[in-house]
C-alpha cells in the first residue's frame, strides 16, 4: 500500500473521554471513529486488524472441526420469550419492532438463534456433534460503554455452539475449544490466563474466562503464586450462600448527585431519563459472626433533586430498612419508599453499576474506599436487608484454595469465555433429537465466545509506549513502513518503490510512506500506528546506507541499502 493513496490519517488529539491507551491510540491512529457512544466506524487500519484477528480465529476455529455458519443480526422476540431471557437479560436487549408490530431484538448473543436453527434438522445422535460458529455483529446497550473498542455496545463477537448426544462429549469439547482458544491467543502474541468463572446471564453450569493481563483491565482476577490456580475475583469470592438480618447496618457515605449537569451524566450511566433525582448509598451490614459487608446503591425518584433533599432530611431513606409495621405507621404504600409514597427504588447494584456507584461515593467524597464485589439487595426492601453476595472479597496473600499458597490479584481483560450449557436452552425450546435408544432427548449444549473487536484494544493495552501502538506482527495492519526521507530525491523514491515491489512479491505486508511530508511526521506516524518495522530511505542513501527501526525496542541498525531487504524478511 503506498500512502500518498491510501485512506489512512493522524490526528494529534485524542477524544476528551479517552482514559486507557487503546481508545487513545485507535482514533489518533486512524483506525476507529466514533459515531455514537459505544459504536465504531472501522477506517482501512482498522479493518485490516480486525481481519488479522479474525483470520487467526477462522483458521484455529476450522482446524478444531468448528463449521462457520451466519445467524441473523435481528432475531425474533419470540424466540427470546422460548427461552425467558427476553425478560431476564435486562436493559442491555435492544428490543425493536417492524412496521407491522412484529417485535425483534438485536442479538448479544445467539443461543436462541443457533438451537432454532438446529431444532428439527438435527435429528438423531448419529447427526452430533456439531460445533457452529459465526464471527459477526453483536449488539449490547451497556449501560457505560467506555474504552472504546473494550466496551462498545455495537462490536464484533466470533461465538460458537456445539451441540451433543452426551456429557462426556460437551466435556471433550470444552477442553478442545480451551485448548483451540490458548492456540489462538499465543499466535496473536498475547499474554493471557485461563480462570475459573461466572456463568453470567447465559446461565449453565462451568465455564472459564481468557484474561489477557493489563493494568486497565475491568476484571480482578486471582492467581496462584505456586500452582495453576486461577479464577475470576467474583467466583473465587461468592459464596452463593443467604445472610439474613445483619445485626446493624449503618450508612457510612451517601452522595447526592451535586448538581443539575452530573445528574444528567449519571441518568446517561444509568440509561434512564434526565432529571430523575439520584443518590448513591453505601451502607455496611454487620452480621452475628463479626462479618461485614458493605452494599452500595441507588434511591432514585422522579421528582426533583430538591424534594428528594427535603424527604431525605425526613428521614425518608432510612425507612429502606424499616419494618413493616414501621412503614404503614409512615402511611406508606407497600412496595413503595418515601414518606409520601412516591416510586421511589432502590437499584440492586451488580457489576457494572458497583463500578459506578464506587466512583460516585469515591469520586464525589474524594475518599479512597474499596468496595469490592457486588450486593444484590432483595427486591422487597421493606424488611430485612438481604445480601446475597458476600462482599469480603478475597485478598491478595489469602489461602489459594487448591495448594494453600498465596494468591496474587491482578487485572485482567476478558477476551474470551467458554461454557458448558447442558440443556438451559434446548429444554425450554424443546429441541431434541433421538439417542440410540429411539428415546427424544434434548441436546447437551456448549457454547464459546471470544470478543474480536475487544482484542484489537486488548492487544494495544499490553502492546504500546508513549509514542503509540507497538503491534504484534501475527496482527500488524502492515509489518514494514518504509519512509521515504524526501520524495523529490528520485533516487530515495526510486530505492524505496523497488524495496516495497520486492516485499510485496515476497508477501510481506508493507507500507511505503511516499507522501510529500516531512521526515518528523512521518516517522512520528510510523510510532503512533505502530507497524513493527521501519525502514528509512533518506540523506544515508548516498553512502549506500538505510536504517532499520525496530518500533518495539526502538533500536536502529544502519545497514547496506542492498542487504535491506533480506535485514527485514
Ligand atoms: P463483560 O464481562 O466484559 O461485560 P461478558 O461476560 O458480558 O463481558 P460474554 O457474554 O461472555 O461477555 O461474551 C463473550 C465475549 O464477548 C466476552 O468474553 C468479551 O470478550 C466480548 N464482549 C462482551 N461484551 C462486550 C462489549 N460490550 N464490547 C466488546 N466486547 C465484548
Ligand atoms: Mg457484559
Ligand atoms: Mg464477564
Ligand atoms: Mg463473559
Amino acid at each position: 500500500m503506498r500512502w500518498s493513496r491510501f485512506f489512512a490519517y493522524t490526528l494529534k488529539e485524542a477524544p476528551k473521554d479517552a482514559v486507557v491507551a487503546s481508545h487513545k491510540y485507535l482514533v489518533r491512529g486512524g483506525y476507529i471513529k466514533q459515531v455514537a457512544a459505544g459504536i465504531y466506524d472501522f477506517a482501512p487500519l482498522g479493518k485490516m486488524v480486525l481481519d488479522n484477528i479474525r483470520n487467526i480465529i477462522k483458521e484455529e476455529m476450522d482446524k478444531a472441526g468448528a463449521q462457520e455458519v451466519m445467524l441473523s443480526f435481528v432475531t425474533p422476540y419470540e424466540l427470546w420469550e422460548e427461552t425467558g431471557r427476553a425478560k431476564k437479560y435486562g436493559d442491555e436487549l435492544l428490543r425493536i419492532e417492524d412496521r407491522k408490530g412484529q417485535k425483534f431484538v438485536l442479538s448479544p448473543t445467539n443461543e436462541e438463534s443457533v438451537v432454532d436453527l438446529v431444532r428439527g434438522t438435527i435429528k438423531s445422535y448419529k447427526q452430533l456433534p456439531v460445533n457452529l460458529y459465526q464471527i459477526n455483529l453483536k449488539f449490547r446497550d451497556e449501560a457505560r460503554p467506555r474504552f472504546g473498542l473494550l466496551r462498545g455496545r455495537e462490536f464484533i463477537m466470533k461465538d460458537a455452539y456445539s451441540f451433543h448426544a452426551t456429557r462426556e462429549d460437551l466435556d471433550r469439547e470444552f477442553n478442545l475449544m480451551q485448548e483451540t482458544y490458548e492456540k489462538i491467543f499465543e499466535r496473536m502474541g498475547l499474554d493471557f490466563r485461563v480462570v475459573e468463572a461466572d456463568s453470567g446471564a447465559i446461565g449453565g453450569s462451568g465455564s472459564r474466562e481468557f484474561m489477557v493481563l493489563a493494568d486497565t483491565g475491568e476484571d480482578d482476577i486471582v492467581v496462584c503464586s505456586e500452582c495453576n490456580y486461577a479464577a475470576n475475583i467474583e467466583v473465587a469470592t461468592r459464596k452463593h450462600e443467604k445472610r439474613e438480618n445483619p445485626v446493624k447496618t449503618e450508612v457510612i457515605e451517601e452522595v447526592y448527585t451535586p448538581d443539575k449537569k452530573s445528574i444528567e451524566e449519571v441518568c446517561e450511566f444509568l440509561g434512564i431519563d434526565p432529571y430523575f433525582s439520584i443518590k448513591a448509598v453505601a451502607k455496611k451490614a454487620i452480621y452475628d459472626d463479626g462479618k461485614e459487608e458493605v452494599v452500595v446503591f441507588f434511591v432514585r425518584g422522579t421528582d426533583s433533586l430538591e424534594e428528594t433533599k427535603a424527604k431525605n432530611a425526613i428521614g425518608a431513606l432510612e425507612l429502606v430498612d424499616a419494618s413493616e409495621e414501621e412503614l404503614e405507621k409512615a402511611g406508606l404504600v407497600p412496595g413503595f419508599i418515601g414518606p409520601f409514597g412516591l416510586p421511589f427504588d432502590v437499584k440492586y447494584v451488580i457489576d457494572d453499576d458497583l463500578r459506578m456507584a464506587e466512583e460516585l461515593v469515591c469520586g464525589a467524597n474524594k475518599k479512597d474506599y474499596h468496595i469490592k464485589g457486588a450486593g444484590l439487595l432483595d427486591a422487597n426492601l421493606l424488611g430485612n436487608l438481604t445480601i446475597y453476595r458476600d462482599i469480603a472479597a478475597v485478598k491478595e496473600g489469602d489461602k489459594c484454595p487448591k495448594c494453600g499458597a498465596p494468591l496474587r490479584i491482578t487485572k485482567g481483560i476478558e477476551v474470551g469465555h467458554i461454557f458448558k450449557l447442558g440443556t438451559v436452552y434446548s429444554e425450554p425450546m424443546n429441541a431434541t433429537f433421538l439417542d440410540e435408544n429411539g428415546k427424544a432427548k434434548p441436546f447437551i449444549m456448549g457454547c464459546y465466545g471470544i470478543g474480536v473487536s475487544r482484542l484489537i484494544a486488548a492487544a494495544i493495552e499490553q502492546n504500546h509506549d508513549d509514542k503509540g501502538i507497538v503491534w504484534p506482527k501475527e496482527i500488524a495492519p502492515f509489518v514494514v513502513d518504509i519512509i521515504v526521507g524526501d520524495v523529490k530525491k528520485t533516487e530515495q523514491l526510486e530505492f524505496a518503490e523497488k524495496l516495497y515491489e520486492d516485499l510485496q512479491k515476497a508477501g510481506v505486508k508493507v507500507m511505503l510512506d511516499d507522501r510529500a511530508e516531512r521526515f518528523g511526521p512521518k516517522i512520528a506516524d510510523f510510532e503512533l500506528v505502530g507497524f513493527p518495522v521501519g525502514v528509512i530511505v533518506g540523506k544515508k542513501l548516498k553512502d549506500g546506507k538505510v536504517e532499520v527501526r525496530d518500533r518495539k525496542t526502538g533500536e536502529k541498525f544502519e545497514v547496506e541499502a542492498g542487504e535491506a531487504f533480506e535485514k527485514v524478511m
